[in-house]
């Protein structure tokens, strides 16, 4: 093919089954949330990956996937370049994508995409997974419950080219099918669609753990709580924040996640009583033994991280050794400016 003819994604149907693969799970929201998690697959020297802030649950409904030059990427990587940071410079032409927004970027996590081997490579922040991988004691905690699978931990680092670089550095015989990114998410990687598929699920039916009941909470007295103010209440699911002490515990002990800092800011915000709410600018405010509230006109990206934290405390003890991201890896996260695109980026799924 010629270099100057904009390229189209693969027809074949193994790259349609990614499209599909990558949609489903985008639907599912203890994998993925919001613009979180991305998925990429290699064809004849060429690595598609998702745009940067698209959403994966529209992968068959627009062009979300962006080809990029695999073997220049690489090198790049390796070599320390720093044009590997954006990726942006190894983005092929292509039909471009009906956007109405700045142009778009690849995935912030490209590179990790282009430095495994296997031609289908899926990237979520899995509940399950992220109940295990914010412990302290995590690789230990993973060891007996994923035996006998090819598996990996990494410790937590910042995602993009450092992140990219810590795999490179670990695997040095053949790349790992599964990945454990320590405070992060999972990472699995198949020859095929249906590999891939079937290791996610192998891990997260291994990783899988109960899930605490909590109070329901009563949603016309969070109606007249918010009402007149900035905020609206959560969705329910997400109420426990609040009025689970152990997960209200759980949720103030910090940022757990990369994409937690990014959508949500650092840590928690707390206001006490609900009254006060007026005076607040977060985009997702707890009230203890309240509820917990979104900002009206926060993007969709919060209420996506307001439930997955919901979801990740809910299947934690606070007696476990849970350990926040510190606070230089928030504000290298705050002041990363490929996170500024993408949260600029954040828009409803279509
Ligand atoms: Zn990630």
């Amino acid at each position: 093919m010629s270099p100057l003819s904009p390229l189209s994604p693969p027809q074949d149907p193994e790259f349609r089954a990614f499209l599909a693969y990558s949609a489903e799970i985008g639907h599912d929201r203890l994998l993925v949330q919001g613009p979180g998690g991305n998925t990429s697959f290699k064809e004849d020297g060429v690595l598609w990956v998702k745009a940067s802030g698209t959403w994966l649950r529209e992968a068959e409904s627009r062009p979300i996937m962006i080809p990029l030059a695999l073997d220049p990427l690489r090198e790049a990587v390796r070599s320390g370049d720093p044009r590997a940071e954006t990726a942006l410079d190894f983005v092929l032409p292509h039909d471009g994508l009906p956007h109405d927004g700045p142009a778009l970027r690849p995935s912030v996590e490209a590179t990790l995409h282009a430095a495994l081997p296997q031609r289908v490579v899926i990237h979520v922040h899995c509940v399950e997974t992220l109940a295990w991988a914010v412990r302290a004691d995590a690789e230990a905690a993973l060891t007996p419950r994923l035996a006998g699978l090819d598996w990996r931990f990494l410790p937590y680092v910042r995602p993009g080219p450092p992140l990219t670089r810590s795999l490179l550095a670990l695997s040095t015989r053949n790349a790992p099918d599964i990945v454990v990114l320590g405070q992060h998410g999972l990472v699995v990687a198949g020859a095929t669609v249906e590999e891939a598929r079937a290791r996610l699920g192998e891990v997260r039916k291994r990783l899988a753990r109960p899930v605490r009941p909590a109070p329901v909470a009563d949603e016309a007295r969070l109606a007249r709580l918010a009402a007149e103010t900035p905020y609206r209440p959560a969705p329910a699911e997400a109420q426990h924040l609040a009025l689970d002490p152990a997960s209200l515990t759980l949720a103030r002990l910090g940022s757990l996640y990369p994409d937690h800092v990014v959508f949500l800011g650092a840590g928690l915000v707390t206001t006490s009583p609900a009254a006060s709410l007026a005076r607040q600018s977060a985009p997702m405010v707890v009230a203890p033994d309240e509820g917990v509230f979104i900002r009206r006109d926060a993007p969709p990206a919060v209420e996506a991280l307001t439930l997955a934290l919901a979801d990740v405390t809910a299947r934690l003890d606070p007696a476990e050794p849970v350990i926040p991201l510190d606070a230089a890896a928030e504000a290298e996260l705050l002041g990363w400016e490929a996170e500024h695109y993408r949260k600029r980026l954040a828009r409803a799924p279509s």
